[in-house]
């Protein structure tokens, strides 16, 4: 099956109990024991396994034509539960890219997590830069987003998974901005790739989950399904059903998102007032090539640096009308944000940098709101 096709129908099918075309939500936590001391559907305890979560997870382990998917309470659990899950046996050390989820990093430098871990950033984009890092100290997880998150870099996907295996590492990748849709990491050799499904897959901005997939079966993959129902951080069957229920118009709204973004890609590349934008659908964009090789769209997210400063990219985050100065992407709703006064004194964005998460309006409705917005900079 095509992936439109088992977005709609993977993981689920009609209910045999009542013939409803919609999976029910099961909010039971408690299943029936029998005599034998069996579970007859198999579920014990909603923490452990629950109809709505297996069939979520059915259906991005087959979108992404992994082996299995582990869904967790938020995309930062998932972060949190891949980190945790390195084997005891491997390398205490983390090779990152240098630009990425500032969450991430968050973790890594102010909570008790990365105090675990040798953490080392580079720049993913420099594949010798990569190799030397790997190969300067033993290592355990490489630690990839593509394109990245807020300066949209391209990374080299199945060239950075091959420095992992020669390494003998774990190979991860964030694939929230692509999607399953337009990436598929597993294929290109990547041992796990994550969503925040919070963003494109559940696609409406109404719910928090994350999702890790597997390649194959591994020591990896144990630990997190049993630090998955051990430590407990699972979501709701609620936001499961939600999530189901998104990924079903997950292409039809990513095609309009990436013409829309396409489009203002180039209104933004000869506008007077910008300096420089970054889509990897550009093609002056230093990624444009791998993009084209390793996506099959180039996605609905994008960064522009305006003339001036912060003051100035601030006056545009501020005076946009129809598009909504917030955190988050991948809804339907147009999302402005000066990431750098978001992140603060850890930020790596540019003070004059903001992020553009394409939604579903009409692109010359967004354009136009651009154009005023961006006519309020003297510079
Ligand atoms: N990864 C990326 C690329 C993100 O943008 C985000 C959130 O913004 C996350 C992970 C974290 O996901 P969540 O907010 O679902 O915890």
């Amino acid at each position: 099956m095509r992936f439109e096709t088992k977005a709609v129908h993977a993981g689920r099918g009609i209910d045999p109990v009542t013939g409803a075309v919609t999976t029910p939500i099961h909010l039971s936590t408690t299943y029936e024991r029998s005599e034998d001391g069996s579970y007859t559907d198999g579920f014990m305890y909603s923490r452990g396994d629950n109809p709505n979560r297996r069939s979520l997870e059915q259906c991005l382990t087959e979108l992404e034509n992994g082996h299995d998917c582990v869904t967790y309470a938020s995309g930062m659990a998932a972060i949190t539960s891949v980190i945790e899950a390195l084997p005891e046996d491997q390398p205490k050390r983390i090779v990152m890219a240098d630009d990425m989820y500032f969450g991430v990093r968050t973790l890594l430098m102010e909570t008790d997590i990365g105090r675990r871990y040798d953490i080392v950033t580079v720049d993913m984009t420099n594949l010798d830069e990569v190799k030397n890092t790997v190969e300067s100290a033993e290592t355990g997880l490489i630690w990839m987003e593509s394109p990245s998150n807020p300066q949209i870099k391209i990374i080299d996907i199945e060239a950075v998974a091959g420095i992992a295996k020669a390494a003998g590492a774990y190979s991860v990748i964030d694939n929230t901005a692509a999607t399953p849709m337009l990436q598929q990491p597993l294929s290109l050799g990547v041992d796990f790739s994550l969503h925040s499904v919070t963003k494109y897959i559940g696609g409406h901005s109404d719910l928090l989950l994350g999702a890790v997939i597997a390649k194959e079966d591994s020591e990896m993959l144990k630990n997190l399904r049993t630090a998955q129902h051990a430590k407990g951080a699972v979501p709701s069957s609620f936001d499961c059903w939600l999530a189901l229920r998104g990924v079903q118009s997950l292409s039809a709204r990513l095609n309009m998102q990436c013409t829309s973004a396409a489009a203002i890609a180039d209104f933004l590349a000869t506008h007077e007032k910008v300096e420089e934008v970054y889509y990897p659908g550009l093609k002056n964009h230093p990624g444009h090539e791998i993009a084209a090789r390793q996506m099959s769209g180039f996605g609905g997210l994008l960064s522009f640096q305006v003339k001036g400063g912060a003051a100035e990219a601030l006056k545009v985050a501020n005076t946009v009308g129809l598009i909504t100065q917030a955190t988050s992407l991948g809804g339907t709703h147009t999302y402005i944000e000066h990431r750098a006064s978001v992140e603060k004194e850890l930020t790596k964005a540019p003070d004059n940098l903001l992020r553009l998460s394409v939604g579903l309006e009409h692109v010359e409705d967004l354009k136009e709101d651009l154009d005023q917005a961006l006519g309020h900079i003297t510079v």
